[in-house]
């Protein structure tokens, strides 16, 4: 990860772009790695996917033994924090007369979605909230809240923006399929292959 995000994204991708012209925020790097690494957002990220599989066209295996002794080993903690739900994973992976993990008590807060990376708010403590034209938007940190309601309005530091994004439209999976039949939402998705199964059951 420190590669990736100092290496690869900030020494190669980012910098360079300062001879443009460009403005490059170098404390946010920090924050990412602070974010990705020290607050957990990636266990977060594959627990959030693994929780979703049946709206999804592919699913997480359940983990084997080696699989929780590499993720000890690589990140400390991780059992203590993450490991018994990954267990009922594996438990429910199996149908036997119960319902999919995300329907299933087992210690887990569907997270709200970010309105502007259209992830979820997964670091609990960086999630903020804001009001654009009079409805309330969950964001999954500070910068995305500033995206949105800042840097993507008409207007930015006094000049149009015509060329700016406009964070409009359906941007919320679970706003758009809200009060449906979830018989209905994979049909819909278009996860039904020719012979009336669904792709991953
Ligand atoms: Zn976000």
């Amino acid at each position: 990860w420190h590669r990736w995000i100092y290496d690869d994204y900030y020494r190669t991708y980012l910098v360079p772009l300062e001879k443009y012209g460009l403005v490059i925020p170098h404390d946010l790097i920090e924050e990412s790695w602070n974010q990705i690494w020290n607050k957990g957002y990636v266990h977060e990220v594959a627990q959030f996917f693994a929780t979703g599989w049946l709206a999804n066209y592919w699913r997480i295996d359940p983990m084997t033994d080696k699989d929780f002794e590499w993720f000890e080993y690589k990140y400390p903690g991780w059992c203590d924090k993450y490991g018994k739900w990954w267990e009922n994973y594996n438990r429910l992976s199996t149908p036997n007369g119960h319902h999919p993990i995300v329907a299933e008590d087992e210690d887990y807060q569907y997270p709200h979605r970010c309105w502007t990376c259209m992830v979820p708010c997964l670091v609990r403590e960086d999630m903020v909230m804001d009001e654009v034209d009079g409805q309330v938007r969950t964001y999954c940190h500070e910068m995305c809240r500033w995206t949105d309601t800042v840097a993507f309005r008409p207007t930015y530091l006094g000049r149009q923006t015509p060329n700016m994004g406009k964070l409009i439209g359906k941007r919320e999976w679970e706003t758009l399929y809200h009060g449906w039949n979830w018989a209905d939402v994979v049909a819909d998705m278009g996860y039904v292959r020719d012979d009336g199964k669904t792709l991953i059951a």
